[in-house]
């Protein structure tokens, strides 16, 4: 789909660059009492995630306001007991942000915190549960955004699984966008949000959950509104009815989304695709000089990290301003000890729109021009 009006691609992991098609299904005002909206968008949207997230039976999706983080906050929120003790893997901000959330909630946890360029091994986190009985679930991210580090979730889930602890997954930026099955890893709730790889607006996140654990949940929650048990009951028992104002717009470019997904040809065309935009980036930067931070071994196909130019010339502002103006929008880095700028290839995104980046960058590297 050829994007007419937008003034530039984002390059971001989301918001990111959506379809002329996903942002025409929010120009009309969809009211929430109806059946063409609860029972024909939200239902239809819901048992769909579920089909993408897994072939196994005795899963369910819940749809949730607010961002992202909402939802993990949700999740963490309604699934914890105060006799439950949480292991969060942490290799960046969000690891970070997870147990941040139990901080906040006075949720019992204990983080492993890695370098942001290490990935988690199953054989550390075994150790720690070995040797630490009270942790009961643990909860890592999938693709890690603020490099673009892909952890290694089967290693990880089986040694969780094979001990019987309960499995949360942020795979906020790589579900739909990276091919896995939940049920097959064990995962019991999985997080991700509308504006990520299935390429539709911000304004809400959802969670597919194992039934029988989400069951367990009722009255744990630590917040009325992110109550994700209360959320689910009223949308299983209502069909499709969300508890407070449902972000109608978005719901519907959401929907428009998931049929353009089908149309791609599902999660692993839109994978091969990601994968082939993320190589001629890497391909086309390293041939201009630019050096990645991590190993290509651990690259996911959502972002990438690479090393600001050490030139006393490269401000990233200036950089970032030219290719702006050039109509490719790119992101600061986020690590904290290595200086870094992100390009996404994630969104209504091409192989061609890469070579064009490409290019646009070439002309863009001021700070080799002169001297
Ligand atoms: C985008 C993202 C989130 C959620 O961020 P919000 O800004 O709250 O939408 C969480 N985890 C990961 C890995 C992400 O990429």
């Amino acid at each position: 789909m050829e994007n007419t009006t937008n003034q530039y691609l984002l390059l971001t992991p989301g918001p990111l660059t959506t379809t002329t098609t996903v942002r025409a299904a929010m120009l009309q005002d969809w009211c929430t009492w109806d059946d063409d909206y609860n029972h024909d968008i939200v239902e239809v949207i819901r048992a769909e995630l579920v089909n993408l997230a897994t072939q196994h039976q005795g899963y369910t999706s819940v749809l949730m306001q607010g961002s992202g983080s909402a939802s993990v906050e949700a999740t963490i929120g309604t699934v914890m007991t105060d006799d439950d003790k949480l292991l969060v893997i942490s290799n960046g901000t969000y690891g970070e942000r997870m147990g941040e959330i139990a901080r906040y909630l006075k949720i019992n946890h204990r983080v492993m915190t890695l370098a942001e360029t290490e990935c988690p091994k199953a054989v550390q986190v075994a150790n720690i549960l070995d040797s630490d009985p009270a942790i009961t679930h643990v909860a890592m991210v999938h693709c890690e955004t603020t490099t673009g580090i892909l952890n290694p979730i089967d290693a990880i889930c089986d040694v969780v699984k094979t001990r019987n602890k309960i499995m949360i997954l942020d795979a906020m930026s790589s579900f739909g966008g990276i091919p896995f099955d939940m049920g097959a890893l064990g995962i019991d709730f999985m997080i991700s949000s509308a504006n990520k790889c299935i390429q539709g607006v911000p304004g809400f996140a959802f969670v597919i959950a194992k039934q029988s654990q989400l069951e367990l949940c009722q009255g744990r929650a630590r917040s009325l509104v992110l109550d994700l048990y209360a959320q689910w009951q009223c949308m299983q028992q209502q069909q499709g009815k969300w508890r407070f104002t449902s972000p109608t717009h978005t719901v519907r470019a959401f929907h428009q989304a998931m049929i353009e997904l089908q149309q791609e040809g599902g999660v692993n065309a839109r994978y091969q695709r990601y994968k082939t935009n993320q190589s001629l980036l890497v391909k086309g930067m390293q041939q201009l000089g630019f050096r990645c931070l991590l190993s290509k071994n651990v690259h996911s196909p959502i972002i990438t990290s690479f090393l600001s130019p050490i030139h006393k010339q490269y401000v990233f502002k200036l950089f970032y301003n030219e290719l702006k103006n050039k109509g490719f929008v790119i992101y600061p880095g986020k690590v904290s000890d290595a200086d870094c700028f992100r390009i996404g290839n994630i969104g209504d995104v091409y192989p061609n729109d890469i070579k064009q980046l490409i290019i646009a960058i070439k002309t863009s590297m001021y700070w080799c021009n002169d001297d």
